[in-house]
């Protein structure tokens, strides 16, 4: 049996999960795809630490979501940054990311020239994790592109839905949120899409962090 074969035979398994994203774990966990058309991870090295597992429901949203952008914004690139271990639990130094439910994804940003570009990442700037937007959503040569944000946000809701479950909380800076909610997919966004009004414990201003509502089994 070839090892794509086995891949998808593992992915047959349906994920179970457990507890809270701050505390819990999970089954027959997914890897997400190292890249695909127009994505990438953030970190080969954390791709192949492990650090991208997900619930297989969580993945088959990801995935058809870049799928679909792909189609309709041809132009544009992604990031997705740290998901969790394959059986979950803690997943230092997150706080949450324990269930498989929990995805954070960098801002998709456009460079000097106006065009989709990836962030810098790399051990200098902890892939991305250390960099600091300004409050107009700006870092040296590179402009946070709210209206694609908001049209993937949008789009993993509807995919989420499509598949029975949602959107529990995105986390993204509160002093950047208004220019995320001052795009054409704003009203939809506020109306769905419930945001943290307060700072989390780390700015999210380089990436922006979702748990989706899953319902999972009592962890013990
Ligand atoms: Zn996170």
């Amino acid at each position: 049996m070839c090892f794509n074969s086995l891949i998808a035979q593992a992915d047959l398994k349906q994920s179970i999960c457990y507890g809270h994203t701050h505390d819990g774990m999970i089954k027959n966990a997914s890897q997400l795809p190292k890249e695909g058309k127009n994505y990438t991870v953030f970190s080969s090295l954390a791709w192949y630490l492990g650090r991208t597992y997900v619930h297989n429901e969580v993945k088959k949203v990801i995935v058809d979501t870049f799928h679909q952008l792909a189609t309709e914004f041809p132009h544009h690139v992604f990031m997705y940054a740290e998901t969790g271990w394959a059986n979950g639990k803690q997943f230092k130094p997150h706080k949450t990311h324990q269930n498989g439910l929990s995805v954070d994804f960098m801002v998709p940003v456009k460079n000097s020239t106006g065009e989709s570009s990836l962030l810098p990442v790399g051990l200098n700037n902890k892939w991305g994790y250390d960099i600091e937007f300004n409050v107009n959503g700006q870092y040296d040569s590179y402009q946070i592109d709210f209206e694609i944000m908001a049209e993937h946000l949008k789009l993993l809701y509807e995919m989420s839905t499509a598949q029975g479950f949602s959107i529990k909380r995105v986390y993204f800076d509160p002093s950047l949120q208004p220019l995320l909610l001052n795009t054409t997919h704003g009203s939809f966004i506020e109306k769905n899409i419930k945001l943290n009004t307060h700072q989390a414990w780390v700015r999210h201003d380089e990436h922006y962090h979702i748990d989706f509502d899953i319902k999972c089994e009592n962890l013990r």
